[in-house]
C-alpha cells in the first residue's frame, strides 16, 4: 500500500543550494524577473536578499544581478525593490529609494547638487556655460555649475582645469559641443552664448553660426538669405523641430 504523507502533499519543500535549508516552496518564487530563463529557483528568498543586500552594501548601485546559477540577468529597480520588499528589508529598502531618488536628479540636466553635502539641490535653466557659480539656496555657499564641485575661489573655470586635469575631459565635452571651425581658416572658435553673427578673430571672417552662411554675401541682410534649414531663416524655426525628429532615428 501506498501511502502519502500529508505533510508532503500540502507544502513541498525544497533545498536552497546556498544555506541548505529545506524550505517551502513558497520561498522560491516569485522569480524576480520576467528576464530571467529559469522557471525554478534553487536559491531562497532569504538568500537572494542577502546577495542583493550585499552587494547594494558594497556600492549602492543599479548593477544587480540574479544570483541565481547560469542566469545572469540584470535586475532593474523595480525588481530589486520587489526582492527587498519580499523580505522586508526596510531599512535597505529606504536606503536605495533614496539612491533612486538621487540618481533621478543626477539625470537631469538642469539639476545642481550643493557641493557641500549640506543634502540641498536645485534646479537651474541657464545655458550652461563656464565660470557660473551657484549659490545654495539652504546653506547659501557656492557650488561651480560646470565642474559640479565646491566654487573655486578666486580660480577660473580655465584655471581650476589646469590645476586639475582630471576635470578636463567635461571642458573638452563642452568645447566640442560649443565649438566650431571658422570655414574659412580652419581655426577653432567658442561660442559662449550670444548671437549668431560670428566673426572670426584670426581672419575677420564673418558668418553664421548655424548654417555657416558667409555674411559678406548678403545683399540686404535679410533673414531669407540663411540656409533654410538654419534656425535663422524665418522658415529655419519650423524646420528645425524636424530635424531634431531626424536625430533620434
Ligand atoms: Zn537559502
Ligand atoms: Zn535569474
Ligand atoms: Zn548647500
Ligand atoms: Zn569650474
Ligand atoms: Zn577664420
Ligand atoms: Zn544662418
Amino acid at each position: 500500500m501506498n501511502i502519502l504523507n500529508y505533510s508532503q502533499i500540502s507544502s513541498p519543500t525544497r533545498e536552497c543550494v546556498v544555506c541548505f535549508v529545506e524550505q517551502p516552496e513558497r520561498e522560491f518564487y516569485p522569480t524576480y524577473s520576467e528576464k530571467c530563463r529559469h522557471t525554478r529557483r534553487y536559491i531562497c528568498n532569504k538568500c537572494t536578499s542577502y546577495s542583493v543586500k550585499t552587494i547594494l552594501d558594497s556600492a549602492i548601485s543599479s548593477r544587480v544581478a540574479c544570483p541565481e546559477i547560469n542566469c545572469l540577468v540584470k535586475w532593474n529597480s523595480d525588481e530589486i525593490r520587489r526582492v527587498l520588499l519580499a523580505t522586508e528589508n526596510n531599512l535597505l529598502l529606504r536606503k536605495y529609494d533614496a539612491y533612486l531618488i538621487k540618481r533621478f536628479f543626477e539625470n537631469q540636466f538642469n539639476f545642481f547638487w550643493c557641493a557641500h553635502e549640506c543634502g540641498s539641490g536645485q534646479y537651474d535653466y541657464r545655458r550652461l556655460t563656464r565660470n557660473w557659480k551657484i549659490t545654495c539656496s539652504q546653506c547659501k555657499r557656492d557650488t561651480c555649475a560646470f565642474h559640479r564641485v565646491k566654487w573655486h575661489e578666486g580660480m577660473t573655470c580655465e584655471q581650476y582645469d589646469r590645476l586639475y586635469p582630471s576635470s578636463d575631459t567635461r571642458t573638452r565635452k563642452w568645447i566640442k559641443k560649443n565649438s566650431k571651425k571658422c570655414p574659412r581658416c580652419q581655426c577653432n572658435i567658442e561660442k559662449d552664448g550670444g548671437c549668431d553673427h560670428i566673426t572670426c578673430q584670426k581672419c575677420r571672417y564673418e558668418f553664421c553660426w548655424d548654417c555657416l552662411i558667409d555674411y559678406s554675401s548678403f545683399k540686404n541682410y535679410a533673414n531669407v538669405e540663411h540656409k533654410i534649414n538654419c534656425r535663422n531663416h524665418p522658415i529655419g524655426k519650423f524646420v528645425l523641430p524636424m530635424r531634431f525628429l531626424k536625430f533620434r532615428r
